[in-house]
Order: structure tokens, then C-alpha cells, then sequence
């Protein structure tokens, strides 16, 4: 993946440091079962998270706010699914809505998944999860998002190896899904079945 460094200022402790910078994302909607995009954008995850290097607070790199003022120091160089865990936390005690720590802890699942950290990748699909179901009882789920969310839950059920969680939570909601989460979840129903976890290809 291409980056590309730029100075940034911290907004919690005012010091300026370099932060590696995504480049636009082309996003051609391939994506995988869990809505990970694929082709060319394939894991820019891990770089789309920064952390300051001097009090440690943790967000999408975007939320650091770009400066023409020289800057020195770099980014502190963490694992990204750890970055992603503290954005996280951060969110949860400045009360960021349920569904923007659910995406963060999604994050955090794939880029632990990326470096093999597989118990924890596991952990980070229960609170996505967890964040989610509360997103769609308080409402701060977005309504045009409500069926790509309930979709995922399930989703993220079997891909944590709650196989039994991941059929019954199908079965609730497959009749509320638009028709091609509804057609995925009966696909992803079957490979739970066969205590399948491996993502596949979503087909729309
Ligand atoms: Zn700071």
C-alpha cells in the first residue's frame, strides 16, 4: 500500500508528529462476507488508525487534524488491532455512539486476524457484536444501515465460531433482511452448519 506521510496535530495534547496517510480508497464494491473490502483496497485497515506518540491517544487517522507546521516526532508504532481496541475505549468513555465503536472493534477483529492474533481477533467480533445490538435498540445505527448491521451480527456470530448463535440470530432476522443479505445469511447459515468460519466472497 502506498502512504504517504503528513504532519498532524493532536487534539487531546496539542503536540505535532508525522502521521502516515492512506491514499483515496477505491472502493469497486467487491467485499468479502463480513464486508471487508476487497481488489485493490484490500487491508488498508491497519493503516487507516493512528495513535499520538505522546499521551497515546488513539482514533482514525483522519481525526487528526493536518498542520503546515513542521513536525518531528513520528507516530507511535503499535500493533493497528491494539490501536483500534484503544480508539475503542477512548469512544466508549467520551460516549461515541454504539455503532461507531462497533466499527472500530470490527477493525481491530481484522487487523488482529491480519497478524494471526486470533483469540483476540475473536474477542473483538463479541464487542463488535455487543456495540451493534446496542446500535439497533438505542437508534444510533443509521436507518439506511439497519439491514447491513443485522446481517453482520450474524455474520460476525460465526466468524467468532458461535456457530449456534449465528443460525438462531439468522433465523430472527433473515425475514427483515433486504433481499441480498437475506440470500448471503442462507449461504452463511449452511457453512455454520458445517462449523465453517473461513469468510467468503459476498455475492450481490
Ligand atoms: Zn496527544
Amino acid at each position: 500500500m502506498q502512504l504517504t506521510e503528513i504532519g498532524v496535530k493532536c487534539h487531546q495534547c496539542g503536540i505535532r508528529f508525522r502521521s502516515r496517510q492512506v491514499p483515496i480508497i477505491l472502493d469497486r464494491g467487491r467485499r468479502n462476507s463480513e464486508l471487508r473490502l476487497l481488489g485493490e483496497a484490500q487491508h488498508f485497515e491497519p493503516y487507516a488508525v493512528c495513535t499520538c506518540p505522546s499521551c497515546s491517544h488513539a482514533d482514525w487517522a483522519t481525526a487528526f487534524r493536518r498542520t503546515e507546521e513542521p513536525a518531528v516526532l513520528g507516530q507511535k508504532n503499535e500493533p493497528p488491532h491494539l490501536q483500534y481496541r484503544a480508539a475503542a475505549l477512548n469512544g466508549e468513555r467520551a460516549g461515541k455512539s454504539f455503532y461507531k465503536i462497533g466499527q472500530l472493534y470490527l477493525y481491530a477483529a481484522w487487523c488482529a486476524e491480519d497478524v494471526g492474533a486470533l483469540p483476540q481477533s475473536r474477542e473483538y467480533r463479541k464487542l463488535a457484536i455487543d456495540s451493534f445490538v446496542k446500535a439497533l435498540a438505542d437508534g444510533s445505527c443509521p436507518n439506511d444501515k439497519r439491514g447491513e448491521i443485522q446481517y453482520l451480527i450474524g455474520e460476525l456470530h460465526r466468524r467468532a465460531g458461535d456457530f449456534g448463535e449465528c443460525l438462531e440470530y439468522f433465523e430472527k432476522v433473515i425475514p427483515h433482511l433486504p433481499g441480498k443479505f437475506a440470500m448471503m445469511a442462507r449461504r452463511l447459515m449452511r457453512l455454520a452448519e458445517q462449523g465453517e468460519t473461513a469468510p467468503i466472497d459476498f455475492i450481490n
